[in-house]
């Protein structure tokens, strides 16, 4: 293979034709999750939500992770990617993941997009008397986020390759708030567990947002990122989450919960990886998956947020001043 788009390995095909299952609600998994490995349908027929089927679409940048096909107890239909769309022993940026995940979960009409993720807190606050600090155990539900690489914004080889100069998306609100209201009362209805603390938007947390690579983030960074929340009083939290710009231009409301599992590399001395393995094979899992479930279930896309409207028809001038398609 020879790197084509983007350095992408893959070559771009926009002839493809999506033949996947289709549903108005998807999640993609996540560490949340991570440490089910491959049995979340095993929970999820536990509970009354049935695998019905499992799929393996071609994409214009090549096959397409696996998209699996649910019935919930209402008799709704949602898709499932397992883990943000990454394939084992796939580099993800080189493979084009997010174009991928995405490509499949725009054909397929979903409009609401669940997406946990966990990581490090890089509050500021840490004394055992800050007690409105960002702490391992706490739930987020982030305000805003800062990119910590270039993200994906449109779909190469389709309508939303490179829509900018005919409608512009706004990123206030990147995480659908009144979604995000529906998932913090969730978090309080899992049976046996309660979170330490749940920070809704009115917190102000920002998610340093990052999906694919081989390293946590350096200490510098994270002091950078400390330092940063303490400047404007906004806790930075580094994670994984796909790109809300992508999700907003494919007309999706990203409904986006956090896991705080441990503070931030090198701001505190413990090894967080310890911590890490435990939490995600022992405690959170279940929980995650009993939470994903139910809304799965329930959420109906929301009317009186502005995740559509924030994407932003432009005059046509704007096009027309770009040269004209050869
Ligand atoms: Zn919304």
């Amino acid at each position: 293979m020879s790197p084509g788009l983007n350095g992408c390995l893959c070559g771009l095909d926009p002839s493809v034709r999506y033949e996947g299952p289709r549903a108005a609600i998807a999640t993609l998994g996540g560490s949340p999750t991570w440490g089910l490995g491959d049995r979340f349908h095993e929970i999820a027929a536990d509970g009354g939500h049935p695998r019905v089927g499992v799929h393996r679409p071609p994409t214009p940048y090549g096959l397409g992770p696996q998209v699996e096909e649910y019935r919930t107890p209402r008799g709704r239909t949602f898709l499932r990617i397992p883990t943000y769309g990454q394939v084992v022993d796939e580099d993800p940026l080189l493979r084009a993941s997010e174009w991928k995940t995405f490509w499949i979960l725009w054909q397929a009409g979903v409009r609401i997009l669940l997406v946990g993720g966990t990581s490090g807190s890089c509050d500021w606050r840490r004394g055992a008397t800050d007690d409105d600090a960002v702490r391992p155990g706490d739930f987020v539900l982030p305000h805003s986020y800062l990119p910590r690489d270039t993200m994906p914004t449109g779909l190469p080889g389709t309508e939303l390759e490179f829509c900018l100069p005919r409608q512009v998306a706004i990123m206030d609100d990147p995480f659908c708030p009144t979604l995000a209201g529906e998932i913090r009362a969730e978090s309080r209805r899992v049976s046996g567990f309660r979170f330490r603390r749940v920070h809704g938007p009115e917190a102000g947390v920002v998610l340093n947002r990052w999906l694919a690579g081989n390293s946590f983030e350096s200490l510098a960074s994270c002091r950078e990122l400390e330092l940063f929340g303490r400047l404007t009083g906004r806790p930075v939290i580094t994670g994984d989450c796909v790109s809300p710009v992508l999700a907003r231009v494919c007309g999706m409301h990203l409904a986006y919960y956090h896991v705080v599992a441990n503070w931030g590399t090198g701001l505190e001395p413990d090894d967080p990886t310890i911590t890490l393995d435990r939490l995600y094979l022992e405690t959170l899992p279940r929980v995650a998956a009993t939470l994903e479930l139910a809304l799965l279930d329930r959420l109906e896309e929301p009317t009186a947020c502005r995740c559509r409207a924030l994407l932003r028809a432009r005059p046509p001038e704007y096009a027309r001043a770009l040269s004209p398609p050869p």
